[in-house]
């Protein structure tokens, strides 16, 4: 096998014959010997049966079908499970990532590449607030981790065989894909394009997905919240012992205790707050902790065409 495509699917019922076609086109261009692994991540519509038709048709159509919605970052890494080809593409199935640039992957993984992924120049049809969070979020990632993440990169990529077996070798259950290639390392390089807008329905990244990815991310791959949670409790005991000398003295030396309410208020809310903060730090990595202990299956499939 030389190329697997893996096409993560949450409600695509609209983009997957336009896809599969577009594909077709310039995949059997570039190889005799591919394979589409459509991963259907519990979707509501019409996506399933459409994806099984095209299978029946077409014996390089493989799909697998999760027992409900675990998540586009799961999907995918049951795509990397599955994959046979020497090259693996993941890519989104509402067409936001051209077919067409899928040649220019290639062509860079021919001439040694390990990984070309892509890199959004401009994001049409996307609300500003997406653009800025994403913006802004790149940017602190990059600047809180210690591998390098490339900024404005989605998952939209070709990765080498090496590189999808050592993923599969991670096996952590919260998943961001494209830092985890990162840290892999390899010869890596990219490509920019401006991406379009999605063709049919609509995302399904809402905030709160967008959110849990971000905290994935952030503690995936680093410690530094950890670190800013132990800074500020040294911080905030140095000023309270200050003030613990200043309260003794007022109350011993100059005889000063008239009931301080204000000054008391905010101590108590303050030290309250830095508290619950690093409580809730340690709770994102804990919680975390606890997920990859359980050590659960990170999806459950229902059906696959794929067999062994
Ligand atoms: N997706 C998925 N599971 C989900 C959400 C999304 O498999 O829970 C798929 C979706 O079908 C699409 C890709 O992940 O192929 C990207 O999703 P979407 O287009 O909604 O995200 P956006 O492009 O808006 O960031
Ligand atoms: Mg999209």
């Amino acid at each position: 096998m030389n190329i697997s495509v893996i096409i993560p699917v949450y409600n695509e019922a609209s983009n997957i014959l336009p896809l599969h076609s577009r594909l077709r086109e310039v995949l059997v261009n570039l190889t005799g010997n591919y394979e589409l692994i459509f991963v259907n991540d519990g979707s509501t519509d019409t996506s399933l049966s459409l994806i099984r038709e095209l299978a029946r048709q077409e014996p390089r159509v493989k799909y697998i079908d999760f027992s409900r919605n675990f998540g586009h970052q799961v999907a995918v890494s049951a795509g990397i499970d599955k994959a046979q080809g020497q090259a693996v593409i993941i890519m989104d199935g509402d067409l936001q990532d051209p077919p067409e640039l899928i040649k220019d992957l290639y062509a860079r993984w021919q001439a040694g590449y390990e990984v070309v992924y892509t890199k959004r120049r401009a994001r049409n049809g996307e609300s500003a607030a997406k653009k800025i969070t994403a913006r802004y979020f790149y940017r602190l990632l990059a600047r809180i981790t210690h591998i390098s993440i490339p900024l404005d990169a989605g998952d939209f990529r070709i990765i080498s065989r090496k590189v999808a077996d050592a993923l599969k070798q991670m096996p952590e259950k919260h998943k961001f894909i494209r830092g985890q290639i990162s840290w892999i390392g390899f010869s890596q390089t990219y490509l920019e394009y401006d991406r379009p807008e999605r063709a049919g329905g609509e995302s399904s990244y809402t905030y709160r997905k967008m959110i849990r990815l971000a905290l994935d991310a952030i503690t995936s791959f680093s410690n530094l919240p950890l670190k800013i949670a132990t800074i500020s409790g040294f911080l905030v005991s140095g000023v309270a012992f200050l003030l613990m000398l200043y309260t003794l003295y007022s109350r011993f030396v100059i005889k000063d205790y008239v009931p301080g309410w204000s000054s008391l208020m905010l101590s108590v809310l303050f030290l309250g707050g830095v508290q619950l903060i690093s409580i809730g730090i340690i709770g994102e990595y804990i919680s975390r902790l606890s997920d990859n202990v359980r050590n659960r299956p990170l999806y459950i499939i229902n059906d696959t065409n794929i067999t062994g």
